[in-house]
């Protein structure tokens, strides 16, 4: 599955700036803690991107620039329609 991938790879990215952060002389534990917090924090990044996209779908998406459509026009590229018309 992509999913499992992407999740290998985050966590394989996580490990190796871990490894980084012990090659800068800071402390196994503290080192932990942070690699941790990081991976937390993207999940917790990743998962309100998926939520706010899943709620953008729901309102449909601009084809051009991707941004949420409201009133059945993009906010972004409603003057170029307005040109258009
Ligand atoms: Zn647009």
């Amino acid at each position: 599955m992509a999913y499992e991938k992407r999740e290998l790879l985050l966590i394989g990215g996580v490990l190796f700036f871990m490894i980084g952060l012990l090659g800068t002389g800071l402390s196994l534990i503290y080192s932990v803690i942070i690699a941790v917090a990081i991976y937390v924090g993207i999940k917790a990044y990743v998962g309100k991107r998926k939520h706010a996209l899943a709620k953008q779908l729901g309102q449909g998406i601009c084809a051009d620039c991707g941004s949420k459509v409201e009133g059945g026009k993009c906010p972004k590229c409603d003057t170029n329609w307005r040109k258009d018309n």
